[in-house]
């Protein structure tokens, strides 16, 4: 599917479109000016961005080679693999689809394998550099702020992404204004569990990866934040105990030579099988499938 970005935007200060899409990206009606950073397009206004959101995005840009791309970690393997679950949960669009806090851009590729046009929404130029070798289109913006139109996508998918943001309500607001009528949505994120927060918090203490902002739903809450905005078709919790262990494993220091894909692979598979019996109940990840009425 050719994506054709322009026709898709509109200018985030009059709302109205059409953007010029120069360089820098221009607003015809208003005279507003974004910026190209790294040849990427970018819509953020810098005075929404508070000290801590630019530490997190400083230490973002760092997650890329440690953690999102550094293929000696278990879970780098385990995000590629697992985003081949999405696209059947999305109901596989026609596109174009919007993959929401993209990182570099594993869940929008798997649903581009399955023929969908993709663009990327981050934060983080890191990553948006990464991404947009693997979507059709990458755009720096906010999530409370898209700088997209109306209903200009057939689809949004958000993997990952809500759980991070300070304001996850305004950015299901803007899910649901860019969707089409009858378009569906999917939103991953992880799930509460009242043992685990504080594990999670004594091992993320000194990693400004992860500011305050970061928030674990409970099943009730995460459906409550799509359904005010959307119409749920579904909820569903899965990857149950193997994940932990993949997540566990990349906090010791393996040696380089262990095949990690491979141990990935396995781990994943026996998470794939315990979704299929009710031991899904206790799944590490929440998602909700959507639709817009
Ligand atoms: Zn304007």
């Amino acid at each position: 599917m050719i994506l054709d970005l322009e026709s898709m935007l509109r200018c985030p200060e009059c709302r109205a479109s059409p953007i010029r899409f120069a360089s820098p990206p221009v607003c015809g009606a208003c005279g507003w000016s974004g910026r190209v950073s790294r040849d990427i397009p970018d819509f953020v206004d810098p005075s929404h961005l508070s000290r801590q959101h630019n530490e997190e995005l400083a230490a973002q840009e760092n997650a890329v080679e440690d953690y999102y791309e550094n293929e000696q970690k278990v879970s780098c393997h385990w995000d590629r693999m697992s985003a081949d679950e999405l696209p059947p949960l999305l109901g596989y669009p026609a596109g174009p689809v919007l993959d929401l806090g993209c990182g570099t851009g594993s869940a929008g590729a798997a649903v581009r394998r399955t023929g969908a046009a993709v663009v990327g929404v981050d934060l983080t130029l890191a990553c948006l550099e990464v991404a947009r070798r693997r979507l059709d289109a990458v755009v720096r913006a906010e999530a409370a702020h898209l700088p997209f139109k109306d209903e200009a996508f057939d689809a949004v998918i958000a993997r990952g992404a809500l759980h991070h943001m300070a304001d996850a309500r305004s950015a299901m607001r803007e899910i649901a204004r860019v969707l089409r009528r009858g378009g569906r949505a999917l939103l991953v994120d992880p799930r509460e569990f009242p043992w685990l927060e504080p594990v999670k918090h004594a091992i993320r203490k000194d990693d400004s990866s992860f500011t305050e902002d970061h928030h674990a739903y409970t099943i009730a809450e995460y459906r409550a934040l799509v359904e005010e905005h959307l119409a749920v078709d579904k909820v569903l919790t899965f990857h149950a105990f193997a994940i932990m262990i993949a997540v566990g494993l990349d906090l010791v220091p393996l040696p380089s030579w262990l095949p990690k894909r491979m141990i990935a692979r396995g781990l994943y598979k026996l998470d794939r099988a315990l979704d299929k019996t009710p031991v899904h109940k206790a799944g590490h990840l929440v998602a909700v499938c959507a639709h817009k009425n």
